[in-house]
């Protein structure tokens, strides 16, 4: 089935709904957007694209963002979302690797895709999509909803790439479709006049989430800004009411910090948010909580990959309402449980099943998995083996089913012998009134083999040192775990989706 079809059945059954709106403003009702995809798909196909050709979209968030992706979608073409600041070789890297054709930009990424084209010859077109030309490309005669098979490529994501090229991942519309339907059971109800606000990029998990959203003939809401604001966003929750947004961590903590304009109205959150579905990086029990105190029971978490684009584990909202369960903190560090269409395993080295409580490689399988890296056999040979997506992330179940994320099997941190999980040191150090921000490392030592380096970023105006930091870690974790070495930074390297960079952070050691 085209994923695209969720549109056409949206804008039969709900065809006067609102569909699309920038800011405040409704651009379009489900009936005027089918009308303009079936155009704008109509165009691509002028273009001289054929079903299975890439497009990449290389833009801010943007209203044409979500009639563009639907129109490829409509046209059979391939998607592949990329980050709006990306430099223009790594742009030119990634449009060369997927073979794109054409290349739609926003007036801040125009520059960089016009100097990344050249590197890769397959690059036909550059079009801004707020120039006269991208209008005329959706005026046409409209064309018919493109046959596709549920494995036939929808969006090839790349890989956010902490480290090394990043590789294509390849998402099917029927693993789209997966998305959706997990995104029911174990997220959130979505209503008909509830919306999303797109603050996160499009290009990554806010970008997938249309389509809960679409299923539901909602409205997908994009911020004037094109960016995460914290006051732009708290103004649309007061505007529209069944707010949904995903947000990383790192935005979550950008929202609690941020002086509130609507606490005047006695409420703990503006009026129209509904639920914060956070993930894609760690949440630290410290900052949850915080942002609980803030706002109230709107929370969700997820954990996923692109391979497993959202879906590997859940915590509804009903886990962080639960304050009265005795392993309520517990719960709150987890990811959570299993989403209802995957299988999750803990694994040994050999790809077998480990006992409740030990700590393995994260491995999953189901309809949600990736089909495979794009012309990377050895990749996908290597990721998809034995039938199990392998993650490369570590973690442990408990009796309940919770799973908790330790790190990145690279990030682990092995000293004298013993495993230490930079997260446990993370979420201690995070417990600390005056640390902000906080990141933690393995240096190599000679005797040791490895020893801990923390990155602390203080509160502002704070007076830290590393006594004050030492003593707090020698009441809460075991001594062996504790940092070596305190660096006191301003701030800490992030790459686009605000992970922090640890490749970075080793780098600045000496
Ligand atoms: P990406 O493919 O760029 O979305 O990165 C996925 C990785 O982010 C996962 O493999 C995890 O290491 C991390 N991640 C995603 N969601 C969570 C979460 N809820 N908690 C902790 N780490 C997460």
């Amino acid at each position: 089935m085209n994923i695209a079809l969720l549109l056409a059945r949206a804008a039969r059954a709900h065809p006067h709904a609102p569909a699309l709106a920038h800011g405040t403003r409704v651009l379009a009702d489900h009936a005027t957007l089918q009308v303009q995809v079936a155009r704008l798909a109509g165009g691509l196909h002028r273009l001289g694209l054929k079903p299975g050709d890439r497009v990449a979209l290389v833009m801010k968030n943007h209203p044409a963002y979500h009639v563009l992706l639907l129109a490829i979608w409509h046209a059979g073409l391939v998607a592949v979302p990329i980050h709006s600041k990306l430099h223009p070789k790594e742009l030119g890297f990634i449009f060369g690797n997927c073979g794109a054709q054409a290349v739609f930009a926003t007036a801040n990424t125009l520059g960089a895709c016009e100097e990344g084209a050249p590197l890769a010859p397959g690059v036909r077109h550059v079009i801004d999509v707020d120039a006269a030309g991208f209008k005329q490309l959706g005026a046409g005669e409209p064309v018919a909803l493109a046959e596709r098979t549920d494995a036939d490529l929808a969006w090839l994501f790349y890989t956010s790439g902490t480290t090394g090229r990043p590789k294509g991942v390849m998402l099917s519309h029927a693993n789209l479709m997966a998305m959706t339907l997990n995104y029911f059971v174990n997220v959130d109800t979505i209503a008909r006049e509830d919306c999303i606000v797109h603050a996160a990029p499009m290009s990554h998990g806010s970008g997938i989430y249309i389509l809960p959203h679409l299923a539901q003939a909602a409205c997908n809401v994009v911020p004037e800004s094109g960016a995460f604001e914290a006051d732009e966003i708290f103004a649309l929750c007061r505007h529209y009411r069944g707010v949904t947004m995903f947000a990383a961590p790192t935005m979550v903590k950008r929202l609690v910090d941020a002086p509130s304009s609507f606490e005047p109205t006695g409420l703990k959150a503006p009026a129209g948010l509904k639920t914060i579905v956070y993930g894609g990086g760690p949440m630290y029990v410290a900052d949850i909580k915080a942002a609980l105190a803030r706002f109230g029971q709107h929370f969700a978490q997820i954990y996923g990959q692109g391979e497993a684009p959202m879906t590997i584990t859940a915590s509804g909202k009903a886990i962080h309402l639960d304050t009265a369960h005795p392993r309520y903190d517990e719960r709150l560090g987890s990811v959570g449980l299993p989403f209802a269409g995957v299988e999750v395993m803990i694994a040994d080295d050999n790809d077998v099943a480990l006992p409740t409580g030990e700590v393995g490689e994260i491995c999953v399988r189901g309809p949600v998995i990736m089909q495979g890296y794009w012309q990377n056999e050895a990749a996908s040979n290597s990721a998809l083996r034995n039938g199990w997506l392998h993650t490369g992330d570590v973690g442990a179940f408990d009796e309940e089913g919770f799973l908790t994320l330790k790190d990145r099997s690279k990030d682990l941190i092995i000293s004298g012998g013993s495993n230490i999980y930079p997260r446990e040191v993370e979420e201690a150090l995070l417990t600390h009134a005056l640390v902000a921000e906080v990141s933690v490392i393995g240096r190599p030592h000679p005797e040791w083999g490895e020893e801990v380096v923390a990155f602390v970023v203080a509160r502002p105006g704070a007076a830290i040192n590393a006594a004050a930091l030492d003593a707090h870690c020698i009441e809460n974790i075991a001594r062996f775990k504790r940092p070596k070495q305190y660096r006191f930074v301003d701030s800490l390297p992030k790459n686009e989706t605000g992970k922090v960079l640890k490749t970075a952070l080793r780098l600045q050691l000496d």
